[in-house]
């Protein structure tokens, strides 16, 4: 699937089996993207708005 990124409008590729709720992140920009909806196919995103500096590792 596909989604364009809010940000600088370019395609972000969203694996088939995302699941909403999944964090993807726009390989031009670097924005990070949360699946919103998913339709037949269609996926929404929205902006992550709960991502913390938690860097793990
Ligand atoms: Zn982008």
């Amino acid at each position: 699937m596909e989604a364009k990124c809010l940000e600088c409008d370019a395609n972000v590729h969203v694996e088939n089996d995302a699941v909403i709720g999944e964090i993807i992140t726009c390989p031009d920009c670097g924005a990070d993207y949360e699946v919103a909806a998913l339709n037949n196919g269609t996926v929404t995103i929205k902006v992550a708005e709960s991502v913390k500096e938690d860097w793990g590792e």
